[in-house]
Formats: C-alpha cells, structure tokens, sequence
C-alpha cells in the first residue's frame, strides 16, 4: 500500500540576517502557495544578538520548522586577510558534517534540497538522498549573469580588474563598469576571490536556480542565462527561475514594530520623511557620520534614521556577522546618549527640539516604516533585500552602496530602472559629502523649480505595480514558482535539468 508522504523542501541558510531573511520568505511562499512541508537549517553566527532575535520571532511552526545550527569554530583557520565573505564561505565548508547529520535525521526524509549562494558545497549531499537540488540566489538576475560568466572574465583579464579602462562585457546584458564589481572581484589575490570562483562553477552542480527578481524586471539578464543556445545559458547549463520580489511583510515585525516610531510617522505629511539605513550590518566611518548628520540637517527634510556604532577604520565595513545590537527607539534619555554618541555634539538635541527627525538605535522594523505613507525616500546601503523592500512599497531610493554586489545594485537602480539617485564622492575625498547628502535628499522629496516631482518617484511605483502582478497567480513569479514545485513534486527534474552529471 502507497502511504502518502507530503513533499518537505529543506532550505539551508548561511549565517547572517541577509541570508536567513530571503530563505524563510522562499519556505513561506512554497508553504503558503504549495503546502509544502518545510524545514529551514540555519546556520547561526558566534555572535549576533539580532539574529538569535530574529530567529525566535520569525519561527513559525505552522509554517516551518527552524532548525538552527551553530556555527563551528573556524577562528584558527582564517587567514589575517579573511574578509566577512571567506568565513562564511569556510564556515559553510566546515558546518558541512553537521548538515549532513541534520538531514539524515529528519523524521519526513527531505524531496528536495535549496541551498543559499554561500552554501553550495552542501549539493551533494542531495545527490546522495537522490533528490533535487537548487540554489536560491536572493539577490538579481543581473548579479547572477556576472557570476556566471566571472570564470571567463577570470581567463579573458589580466591584471586588477578595477582598473580596467572598459566595462566589462557579459554576454546579453548589461556591462559592468570596474567601479562597481562585486567585492571578490577587487582584489584578485585574497582567498575570497578563489571562493567566488568555485561558487560559480557550483552552479551548474544544481538542477535550477531560482533568483529573487522577476521577469519583467530583467527580462534582458533573464533572458541570456535562459536562452538555449547563448554563452551563458551554455555556461551555466542549468535553468533560471525568477521567483521574487520575495520580501518580508510588515506583519512579519510584530514585537519589533514600535508604537512611537509609527506615532511619530502618522504625524507627519504623506512622502515627507526620508528613512536612513545600512542594512543589518553596514557601518559607516566617523566623519562620515558626520558629514551625513550634517547633509539631513542640511536638507532641512524629515528623516528616521537607524544609528549604528561607527566603524572602527576610516571604511565603511559589513558588520552583519557582528551585530549585536538587538535595537530600540529613539526617545529615552539613556537612548539618547547612546546615539549621540555616535553624532556630532548637540546634533540630536537640536533634531529632537525642532522635531524633525527620530532616531533609532541599530536596528528598525523596516518594512513598518517603509510601508508608511509618511515615507518619501530611503537613503539606502543597497542590500537587495533593502531594495525590494523599498520597491514593493513605491519608496525611491538614495543609493548609498558600501560593500558586497551593492554598487551592482545601484548601477541597476539609477541606469537601468531610474527608481533611485546615487550618492558620489568627490575626487580626492573620503566621504560623501553633506551638500551632496542635502541635494540628493531634496531631489528625492522636494518638487522643482516646475513644480515637478523627481521622476524616480512615478518610476517606482510602476515598479511596484510590475512586482504585484508578477507575484500574483498566473503572474510571471507565480508560475516560476509553480514550475520549480512541480519539479519537486514530480520528481522530474532530469527532464528540464540541463545539466546530467
Ligand atoms: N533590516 C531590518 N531592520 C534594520 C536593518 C535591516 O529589518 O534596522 C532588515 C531589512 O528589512 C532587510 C534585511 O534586514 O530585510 C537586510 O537585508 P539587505 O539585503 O538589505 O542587506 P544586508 O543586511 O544583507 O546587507
């Protein structure tokens, strides 16, 4: 007798919020839209406070199981020059023995496996249990194309890619400028670039992979890395599946969402307030605190902003395996000082007595306070999760890349979407200066001298529109989604799979 045996999708996750984030949005929507049984393994970082919290509020059993798996002690296998990106590269490497334990161990044995970018090394292990596998890229499609073809741009270039004079071509799609390169590709000797390039040819280890943008986003990057014949589509050998925007509802921040920061929005004019943050780990340096304490004043606009310890160095750095802050509301005197200290003298006190502007302290429910009407801009790092975000809200951003593929990002934003204005630094300078902070935030909120409003403000919310109906049944994402859970179901990936190893 055939007993019926639900289908239960195994998501791993590697450390960091804007890593765990996108995997419980993807296991949300194949249970809600599936009914597929999930279990999500995440690998938990030494320290993060913030995770552990968000781990606990976002665990849901009726959903998903959430098994967490501590990360093993890798500090004496680093290198002095390990970047944020190489230990997690090593600790996924190295947390391999356990995920193997953990899926081996399940009571309803797993009918696939998705992997996150960094935890590609863990496919394998789904071919042992002869099961699909998949890698989920949360981040665009764009990103996606110059990964893929990075094991080429390896062979083509010599010398430092930054300085190169041309952009850098990638099959059907649009040129990278040297400026704007992932991270690993800046310095072609560290160990995180030799990580980045076994990622790239992991890829075609998997049967698909499902990238959180949609179709009529990127149609042109969908198209090259799906189109049969192309020298992507060759390289990559496997499928593409645009399953996004996937993005965190504000609903998802019960118990963060604070009453005082919505009180404070509510009083405010509708698209007035510009909201400034870096993500769950972007830090800036002190005087470039400064300076951007001194552009909002400057702007004479409303702003929230998440205020964040500086960096310890003149650069801004991803702190997101690091943080420790588990947040908090900027009215308080205790708050206050702690903020403040992070500011220009007397900066807070003159914000809070002119009422213009709200502070919180390291972390913020952010899709409350982008969904709120009052919201005009987002003065944003870039992280892609950040950035659907602010689009499935119809918020314009101020791009403000600091690390990984964000100047990708905002590249895509500003030359390609026109949802977003980049900030520049000025040659010879170290920081991005407060007059420029001032223009770009009034460009952004304020009319011109006609009366007219920024164009990226109507842009974005066709943006928005696109990504709703992408989402909806029958929508482009909806039926990707649809396609990869018949996969699954069926257990017919050999027929779409490109790729027989
Ligand atoms: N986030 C948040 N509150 C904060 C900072 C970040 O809720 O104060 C969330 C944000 O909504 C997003 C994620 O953390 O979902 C950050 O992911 P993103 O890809 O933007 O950047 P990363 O943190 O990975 O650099």
């Amino acid at each position: 007798m055939d007993l019926y045996k639900p289908t239960h999708i195994v998501l791993l996750s590697s450390p960091g919020l804007g890593h765990l984030m996108p995997i419980i949005e993807l296991a949300k929507r194949f249970q809600i839209h599936h009914n597929f049984k999930l279990t999500i393994l995440a690998i938990t970082s030494q320290t993060s406070h913030t995770e552990s919290h968000i781990l606990k509020s976002a665990t849901n059993p009726s959903l998903y199981n959430i098994i967490q798996i501590p990360s093993p002690n890798i500090s004496s296998l680093l290198p002095v020059s390990a970047t944020v990106c190489t230990r997690i590269f090593l600790t996924m490497r190295h947390s391999i023995p356990s995920i193997k334990s953990a899926l081996t161990n399940l009571t309803l044995p797993p009918s696939a496996l998705i992997v996150d970018i960094f935890g590609t090394e863990a496919l394998p292990l789904a071919l042992e249990l002869n099961i699909p596998r998949f890698i989920y890229v949360a981040s665009h499609a764009w990103f996606l194309s110059l990964y893929v073809y990075s094991p080429v741009l390896d062979k083509q270039i010599q010398g430092p890619y930054i300085e190169q004079k041309e952009p850098l071509k990638i099959p059907g799609c649009k040129s990278v400028q040297p400026n704007d390169l992932v991270d690993p590709m800046l310095d072609r000797y560290n160990l995180e670039y030799k990580e980045y390039l076994t990622v790239a040819k992991n890829f075609s280890k998997s049967d698909a992979i499902l990238v959180n943008t949609w179709d009529e986003l990127q149609h042109r990057e969908l198209k090259a890395l799906n189109d049969g014949d192309g020298e992507l589509s060759s390289l990559l050998k496997v499928p593409v599946f645009a399953v996004g925007p996937l993005v965190r509802q504000a609903e998802s921040e019960i118990g963060q969402a604070s009453e005082s920061v919505i009180q404070w929005l509510d009083k405010q004019p509708k698209e007035s307030v510009v909201y400034v943050s870096f993500g769950s780990g972007g830090t800036l340096s002190n005087e470039q605190m400064n300076e951007l304490a001194f552009g909002l004043e400057l702007s004479e606009q409303r702003f929230v902003w998440v205020v964040r310890a500086c960096a310890s160095t003149t650069e801004a750095v991803d702190a997101a395996f690091f943080t420790t802050g588990s947040g908090g509301d900027g009215f308080g005197d205790e708050l206050d000082d702690q903020i403040g200290k992070h500011l220009p003298e007397g900066f807070v006190e003159r914000i809070k007595n002119k009422n213009v502007g709200l502070f919180l302290h390291e972390w913020a429910p952010q899709v409350t306070i982008l969904k709120h009407p009052s919201i005009g801009g987002f003065v944003s790092h870039c992280g892609w999760g950040s950035v659907l975000e602010s689009l499935t809200n119809g918020v314009p951003i101020i791009a403000w890349p600091l690390y990984a593929e964000q100047r990708m990002n905002a590249a895509l934003l500003v030359e390609e979407l026109g949802v977003a204005v980049r900030t520049v630094v000025s040659p010879g300078k170290n920081v991005v200066e407060r007059e420029e902070i001032a223009s770009l935030v009034r460009k952004v909120i304020l009319v011109d001298q006609n009366g007219k409003r920024n164009h990226v403000r109507e842009r974005v919310k066709e943006v928005r529109v696109s990504a709703e109906k992408a989402l909806l049944q029958g929508g482009s994402s909806y039926n990707a989604l649809s396609h990869v859970a018949k996969i699954i179901n069926k257990q017919d990936f050999v027929c779409v799979s490109k790729n027989m190893d």
